[in-house]
């Protein structure tokens, strides 16, 4: 009896200290519905090999059950959130375990919203000091709905939370090799300067306004213009590849 108790006790107290550690919520499953809503309209989870959408799925699930939805004049349904979630995990599939743990909410207008500060019209943002990433639903969608224009607001909004995810203190910071990191500045500073001079570039101007819209930029050029961007420029592809451990040109080909 004693030790029945005993091992019940030390069941529970595993219990505890897995959930308070994240790793039960990291195993937390997809409903039917949502993975037939995953399934059904995420077209980098369609193309991904049978490894990839088992940890794409896992993101999702976290993304979705996980994470705070707060909606803007609107009720955030079920498949809003899994649509953002495959964003997520599209952007997250080559690393085994990152979450972007700091931020805890997703705040979601219906369409792109005034800017308080500045007044002026947004599609989304991502706030670090309230671990929040804000997102225009119908923005959203436009991004998904003409995949070759590499403009893509979730990937981009998610790209910037990647970007500080990786130097906030969190548990799951500092996942992007210094050496890479500093390769992919070098390079981001050098294309910075061609595009403010107004020479020919590859990305869009929007790209110039500093490092890190350079980073979100390229991620949405990086998913939509994948063989373009490698063509273009092949060692700014190629860092990307090794940041985000993944090449989505080799996966084109492949489909
Ligand atoms: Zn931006």
């Amino acid at each position: 009896m004693g030790i029945l108790i005993t091992l019940g006790l030390a069941l529970l107290l595993a219990f505890w200290a897995a959930a308070s550690s994240g790793l039960l919520w990291r195993t937390r499953r997809l409903s039917a519905s949502e993975r037939a809503t995953l399934a059904k309209y995420a077209i980098s989870y369609q193309r991904a090999h049978a490894k990839d959408k088992a940890r794409m799925e896992r993101i999702v699930a976290t993304m979705v059950h996980d994470k705070e939805w707060l909606g803007v004049g609107l009720e955030v349904a079920d498949e809003m959130k899994v649509m953002i979630g495959a964003c997520a995990a599209q952007l997250l599939v080559g690393h085994s375990d990152l979450v972007l743990k700091h931020f805890e909410r997703f705040v979601i207008y219906p369409d792109s919203y005034r800017d308080r500060r500045t007044g002026g019209m947004r599609q989304g943002e991502v706030r670090p000091a309230a671990g929040t990433i804000v997102i225009s639903w119908d923005d959203f969608v436009n991004g998904y709905a003409h995949t070759r224009d590499a403009h893509n607001v979730g990937l981009h909004e998610l790209a910037h939370a990647l970007w500080f995810e990786n130097s906030i203190v969190n548990g799951e910071d500092h996942f992007l090799p210094p050496v890479l990191l500093q390769r992919w500045n070098t390079l981001a500073e050098a294309e910075m300067g061609r595009i403010r001079a107004q020479a020919p570039s590859f990305f869009r101007d929007y790209a110039g306004t500093n490092a890190a819209e350079f980073f979100a930029v390229a991620v949405e050029y990086f998913f939509e213009r994948p063989l373009e961007f490698r063509e273009s420029l092949p060692e700014h592809y190629a860092v990307l590849c090794s940041l985000l451990k993944q090449d989505p040109a080799a996966t084109l080909v492949l489909n």
